[in-house]
Order: C-alpha cells, then structure tokens, then sequence
C-alpha cells in the first residue's frame, strides 16, 4: 500500500501582489502575479505493511477434496497451496491425511449425520428436556472413541465426517479386514443408542445401507456419481418424523 506524504499545497513563495490605485478619485485594485506558482515533490512512499500483498490476515477457500470452507491465515495458506500443486487447493486436514494424493481414491467418505441430525430434529420438535440434548452429544463423542480405534479410519470434527482409507483394508498380513471395518461401523451406530429412543427403528435396516455401500466400495471403489458421501438417513429404518403423530419412548 502506498501512501501520499508531503506539501501538495501551494509552497512557499507563491501568491500575488495586491495594491490601490486611485484613478479620477475612484479606487482601483489591481492583482499582479508576484511571482509562478510552484509546487514541492510529492513523494510517494511505499509503507511497510504485515499482509505482505494479502487482501487480509485470513482467507476462506473451499477444499478440492472434502469441500469444506476453510479460513487461514495467510502464511499457511501458501503452505497448503505449496502441497496441494497448481490444479487444485486442499485443506490441512486433507493433506495432513494424505487426501490430496492419488491415493485419495481409496478412501470411502461417510458419516452418522443422518441419524444425529433425525436426534436433533427430535429435540428441536418434541419438546424434549435439556438431558437428551446432552445424550445426543455424548453419543457423538462416543461415536468418535469407537471409531478411532480402527487404524483405517480417521475423523474431520469440522464437518463429522469419517474417512475410511481402504488401502489398509484387505486380506494381506498388514491389513485390517473388511469385518472389522463393519464390526466397527455397528458400535458406531450402537452409540447413538437408537433403540431406547426411537421406538421405532429398525436397526437392521440401517446397517443394511452402511453395510451394502462399504461392500460395494471395497471390492469396486464405487460409489453414486451425485452421492459421493455414504451419508445414510433414517428413511424406511422404522423411524417417525415428528409430525406423524406417532409415540416415543422417552
Ligand atoms: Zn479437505
């Protein structure tokens, strides 16, 4: 940024001379240039400034991963750029997993929002006490130890999602096998302990959806062009919405 320092006025020595004269007993006042206006040098002065070029301390760029908004600081904004190549920008949190590689194309996104946001809707909708908004919290957090257990999985707080990489998933010696990525997928949902509040549900049919995407992703790396998440909801599990009318138990 530059800044504009200096006398940009009319400078020394510039004016006019003014006199009387008296004509026939009439006065005239007569303006005569003393001397040429002159102006003194503008200078223009770079100021030293901390953006270094930047339109400001943090900036918000959308991951080419995982789609997230994220805002840094401009330092590590290059750093991220730096890894992430010219084509695209990726977030920390893909780099730090090695998401941004060609090895990205192993990893099978998903999460437990829908059952968590159907918890929600629940207390938003049905009056339901401050202590179930607590559970519902708890259950995520313990959602989260289960679910770090498994080496092949790893966990974005920012946006609750999982991502499974199945390059570590298979039958080789060094490998965790594809049932104890399922065996991990159910205490995830056992977390949320469905069937104390959602009278409802059928457990069975949930699995079902998380069970059939993941078999179909380890043996394919298939996964729907408009659903690249395995995002299931709790449609045709059992579950009511709030304005059916329907009980819960509480
Ligand atoms: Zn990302």
């Amino acid at each position: 940024m530059s800044g504009f320092m200096g006398n940009n006025g009319m400078g020394t020595g510039s004016g006019y001379y003014s006199g009387q004269q008296n004509c026939g007993g009439r006065s005239l006042v007569t303006v005569v240039p003393k001397k040429e206006f002159s102006f003194n040098c503008v200078k223009l002065v770079e100021k030293p400034s901390r953006l270094d070029g930047e339109l400001g301390d943090n900036i918000t760029y959308e991951c080419s991963f995982c789609g997230k908004s994220v805002t840094i600081h401009h330092d590590m904004r290059r750093a991220c750029e730096r890894m992430s190549g010219t084509q695209h920008f990726y977030c920390p949190f893909c780099i730090r997993h090695g998401l941004h590689t060609r090895n990205s194309r192993n990893f099978l996104a998903l999460s437990f929002k829908g059952i968590t946001n159907y918890c929600f809707d629940k207390y938003q909708n049905w009056g339901q006490k401050t202590e179930y908004f607590d559970a519902i919290w708890e259950s995520i957090d313990t959602h989260i130890r289960v679910g770090l257990q498994n080496p092949a999985f790893i966990y974005d707080r920012d946006t609750m999602m999982w991502y499974i990489d199945f390059s570590k998933v298979g039958k080789g010696k060094k490998k965790v096998k594809i049932k104890d990525v399922l065996k991990t997928v159910i205490n995830m949902l056992l977390c949320f302990n469905l069937d104390e509040h959602v009278i409802t549900v059928r457990m069975s049919k949930l699995y079902q959806k998380y069970e059939e995407a993941i078999y179909k992703f380890y043996r394919n790396r298939y996964r729907p062009l408009d659903k690249p998440k395995l995002i299931p909801t709790m449609t045709g599990c059992g579950a009511v919405t709030y304005n059916t009318g329907m009980t819960w138990r509480d």
